[in-house]
C-alpha cells in the first residue's frame, strides 16, 4: 500500500511531515526518536522536534507503529504494528521474531502465576546477542 493510503487508512491526514516520517520508518524499520529527528532534519530542515514527537505519538496511537523499550532504557519505534519479539544484535540492530507459537507457549507457562484478577497484556521478548569472538 502506498504511504499516503496507509496513513489515511489509520484515520490520519497524510501531511508531508507524516509521509516523510513514515517513509523513514519503512526504511529503518526500528529506530530511536533521535535518529528519526536527525533524518527528518536532513529532508525538512525546518521541522521541529515537537512535530516529530507528535507525529510518532499519532502513529503509535493509530496503530501504524509500535514502540518498545530496550534493556538499557532506550525507546525504539517499530514499523511492525503487532505483537512480536526481538533479537538485539551487538551493533544495536533489531531482528524481528514473529513466532506466535512461542508467544502461546509463554502464555500457557505463566498464566497460573498471575495474581487473581490480572491477565496478560502483552508479551515481548528481547534477546540480546554478544560476539562469539569475545569469548575466545
Ligand atoms: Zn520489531
Amino acid at each position: 500500500m502506498e504511504i499516503r493510503e496507509k496513513i489515511k487508512s489509520a484515520g490520519l491526514k497524510a501531511t508531508p511531515q507524516r509521509r516523510a516520517i513514515y517513509e523513514i520508518m519503512q526504511d529503518v524499520c526500528h529506530c530511536p526518536i533521535d535518529e528519526i529527528i536527525s533524518r527528518m532534519k536532513e529532508i525538512q530542515p525546518d521541522v521541529t522536534i515537537s512535530t516529530v514527537y507528535r507525529v510518532m505519538d499519532s502513529f503509535c496511537e493509530s496503530g501504524l507503529l509500535t514502540k518498545f523499550v530496550t534493556a538499557d532504557g532506550k525507546t525504539i519505534f517499530d514499523i511492525t504494528p503487532y505483537e512480536h519479539h526481538h533479537i538485539q544484535t551487538t551493533d544495536n540492530g533489531f531482528i524481528d521474531v514473529d513466532d506466535k507459537q512461542l508467544t502461546t507457549l509463554i502464555k500457557k507457562r505463566v498464566l497460573d502465576k498471575l495474581p487473581a484478577g490480572e491477565d496478560i497484556d502483552q508479551i515481548q521478548i528481547q534477546i540480546t546477542t554478544k560476539s562469539k569472538l569475545q569469548e575466545a
